[in-house]
């Protein structure tokens, strides 16, 4: 009963290095479920590309890195006031800071090594250009590591790098000297525009995820049963069209069925495969499984561990233990077992 990630493991290797060597002063993102595949994998190796810092989501998954990576660890959620009560600060781990409230009470304290955020078009979190001024005398007393903006992938790209050209010529106008620049989703070419300050990108997707081909998702096929026409199935009781009734692992646990497709997905489509695959749920909502080339349709929202998919009538089905290709999203999915360089004859991959 397994939904399996098999990754080709050199392959998706040499494209991360590809990917890290087109991004000089990267910081390698390791947040959330590892980006498929596991936080304690991309801390490995993140180590073997050499870089100096990684930058993960939260405290709690410093630990995870830690056992892996030995350079500095940078956490992007902010410090909070009650953060600053209740730890003391870790060797090795930078900081983030994006409120003029905690700025104000780090400089008080011997608080850990910070990088202060700064409002974007984004507008997650971040200080703004006019609380600077006021902020240059107590940042005088913190320990800076650089400034940070979290920026829009998308959107108009003359306004976003407008943006940190305006972020940095406020910093100089407060008088807050500031020699390393932390930024997210902006391309090499934009990166590169940027002068007069250190640039450390914070990648994740398109550095883990650069090359799809180089691994693959599979749900295994547990159950397959011929259905007469008309045949009422599933926890929502459906009728079923006919033709063949898979049972194959993955379900709503593992990341499958809050999006029907998403691999590849815009948000448009996201948001529709979420409602067509979670709400709507059974029907023929088309599912992330493939088999032969053909995506195929739930016959029922998702279960916990298993999805029920229908094989039309006229295509011929697969067999128990076969394994169906899953172009489930990476970010929400969590597998029961990865296998490493995998002959993978079947696997032509997903899309
Ligand atoms: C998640 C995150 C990133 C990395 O985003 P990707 O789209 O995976 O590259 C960068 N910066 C911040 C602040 C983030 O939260």
């Amino acid at each position: 009963m397994t939904f399996r990630l098999s990754i080709d493991e050199p392959r998706w290797q040499s494209g991360v290095r590809r990917a890290a060597q087109q991004l000089p002063g990267l910081v390698p993102v390791i947040k959330g479920n590892g980006y498929g595949f596991g936080r304690e994998r991309l801390a490995q190796l993140s180590a073997r590309l050499g870089v100096d810092t990684v930058a993960v989501g939260t405290e709690s998954e410093i630990a995870s890195v830690r056992r892996f990576f030995h350079g500095t660890i940078a956490v992007m959620a902010p410090l909070t006031l009650a953060d600053l009560r209740s730890s003391t600060p870790a060797i090795g781990v930078l900081r983030t800071v994006a409120h003029a409230d905690v700025v104000r009470r780090l400089a008080e304290l011997d608080g850990p090594e910070v990088v202060l955020e700064l409002d974007s078009p984004v507008h997650r979190h971040g200080v703004t250009l006019t609380e600077l001024p006021e902020l240059a005398e107590p940042l005088r007393r913190v320990r800076l590591a650089g400034v940070a903006m979290h920026l829009p992938s998308g959107g108009d790209r003359r306004r976003v790098l407008d943006s940190v050209h305006q972020a940095l010529a406020a910093l100089r106008a407060a008088g807050i000297t500031v020699s390393t620049l932390w930024v997210s989703h902006l391309s090499a070419s934009e990166l590169a525009s940027i002068q007069g300050v250190e640039v450390r990108p914070r990648v994740g997707t398109s550095l883990w995820l650069s090359d799809r081909q180089s691994f693959t998702v599979t749900g295994t096929v547990l159950d397959v049963r011929r259905m007469p026409p008309r045949q009422a199935v599933g926890y929502r009781q459906r009728r079923f069209s006919g033709g063949t009734l898979l049972v194959v692992s993955g379900g709503t646990a593992h990341g499958v069925g809050l999006y029907a497709s998403a691999a590849h997905a815009g948000l448009r489509d996201a948001l529709k495969g979420a409602v067509l695959g979670a709400v709507r749920g059974a029907g023929w909502a088309p599912s992330p499984f493939h088999w032969q080339g053909h995506r195929l349709n739930f016959a029922d929202v998702a279960h916990m561990q298993v999805s029920m998919l229908a094989v039309p009538e006229h295509r011929a089905a697969p067999a128990v233990g076969d394994r169906l290709i899953c172009d489930t999203r990476m970010t929400v999915s969590t597998f029961d077992a990865v296998e490493l360089d995998p002959q993978r004859p079947e696997f032509t991959a997903a899309s």
